[in-house]
């Protein structure tokens, strides 16, 4: 079975125990409704970055607590990847805290089976609540998967008497029983996500990937009154490659082409094989001017040599790229349009370039 048939398998795994778990919460008459609609929020994140998000600031403000940490063990930066991958920057989530290994993190996580409640001590506790300082009661929650302690929940309070040994704790394990549960769940999400979203042949996010980015893009924009600048590239007569050095050749330009684009490009900046041959590059925070200057760097990096393509070959390729930008105001209801007609307006560009003569630029300068 393909890795992608595996990860759908264990989706509908988690999502079955979903519904389980979301009719659980619900019928729980016992539980206050206030932490009913916690869990069922944690359960419904749509993605990591919304978790961590209901996990740091939800869980802060619903139960009036004075900080909130996430500790996870993630020796291999998977999650961080994924989280990154999902357009959060890390910077958002100052309380999330990535580990390598859970070893000598705190005394009591050698056997943090059960929640623990109890006083904040700075030399035990100071790594899962770094910015803790002073008098102060803790809760750590763990947090597993499949069985296994991958971290915790921290709740902290200034009130030395809010968590204590003396607490009953059936409600902390529930609470990260749910959380481990969700963090499983948008962490299989992502992953199932991101494997649809590559391009085999250059590893590239592909165009699904580009549509997904576009709305999350355009929704950021239009909340930070920023612009979105959108670069589309197609290589020249590129049909010729293919037909004078076959496909193979063909291919490793495009490969080429696209290790050219990626030097030229920002970690911010969203870059994907749109079609055949042509690559797309979103730029947050650009505008038309800035979106030129790069577009003129990416036209030249590529022209300036020759792409080896095997046997001593060489081939001299050029592209041409259009360029258009948004700047959806704060009243702009319909994002998926605005989406649609920028990629629009920059294909037009593209066109423009092409009936120019090519290796070169053409600005839609219409918003
Ligand atoms: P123009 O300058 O107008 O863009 O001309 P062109 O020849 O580049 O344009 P056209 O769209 O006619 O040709 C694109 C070619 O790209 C046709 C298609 O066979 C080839 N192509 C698309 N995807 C791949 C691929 O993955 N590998 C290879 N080798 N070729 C591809
Ligand atoms: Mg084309
Ligand atoms: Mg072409």
């Amino acid at each position: 079975m393909s890795s992608q048939d595996d990860l759908a398998t264990e989706l509908a795994r988690t999502q079955r125990l979903l519904t389980q778990l979301t009719e659980e919460v619900k019928k729980n008459s016992g539980i206050l409704r206030r932490s009913q609609h916690r869990e069922l929020t944690l359960l419904h994140a749509d993605d990591l970055a919304a978790l961590f998000r209901q996990m740091l600031f939800g869980l802060k403000e619903s139960y009036r607590l004075d900080a909130v940490t996430v500790v996870l063990c993630d020796p291999d930066h998977d999650i961080r990847h994924l989280l990154l991958a999902s357009g959060a920057g890390m910077g958002e989530f100052p309380g999330l805290v990535f580990i390598d290994a859970l070893a000598g993190l705190s005394p009591q996580y050698v056997a943090l089976r059960r929640p623990w409640l109890g006083a904040f001590t700075r030399s035990d506790h100071q790594l899962i609540l770094p910015r803790v300082d002073g008098e102060a009661s803790i809760a750590m929650i763990p947090l597993r998967h499949k069985g296994k302690l991958i971290g915790s929940i921290n709740f902290c309070s200034v009130d030395t008497g809010r968590f204590t040994a003396a607490h009953a704790i059936d409600f902390f394990d529930h609470l990260g029983v749910i959380a481990s549960f969700a963090l499983e769940n948008a962490v299989n999400r992502a992953r199932l996500r991101r494997s649809g979203f590559t391009d085999v042949l250059t590893g590239w996010n592909n165009r699904r990937y580009l549509q997904v980015r576009l709305g999350e893009e355009l929704a950021r924009a239009r909340r930070d009154a920023t612009t979105l600048t959108c670069l589309m590239l197609d290589i020249d007569h590129f049909k010729r490659v293919n037909d004078t050095c076959g496909h193979a050749a063909g291919d490793e330009v495009l490969r080429e082409i696209a290790q050219r684009i990626e030097s030229q490009v920002r970690a911010s900046d969203v870059a994907a094989r749109y079609g055949g041959e042509e690559f797309v590059i979103l730029l947050p925070n650009t505008d038309t001017a800035s979106g030129e200057l790069l577009a003129e760097r990416i036209r030249a990096e590529i022209g300036s040599m020759p792409i080896d393509i095997g046997k001593q070959e060489s081939v001299a390729v050029t592209v041409s790229i259009g360029i258009a930008c948004a700047a959806p105001p704060q009243s702009d209801p319909d994002l998926k349009t605005t989406g649609e007609s920028l990629i629009a307006r920059a294909d037009v560009a593209l066109y423009a370039a092409k009936s120019a003569g090519r290796d070169r630029l053409a600005v839609n300068a219409q918003a």
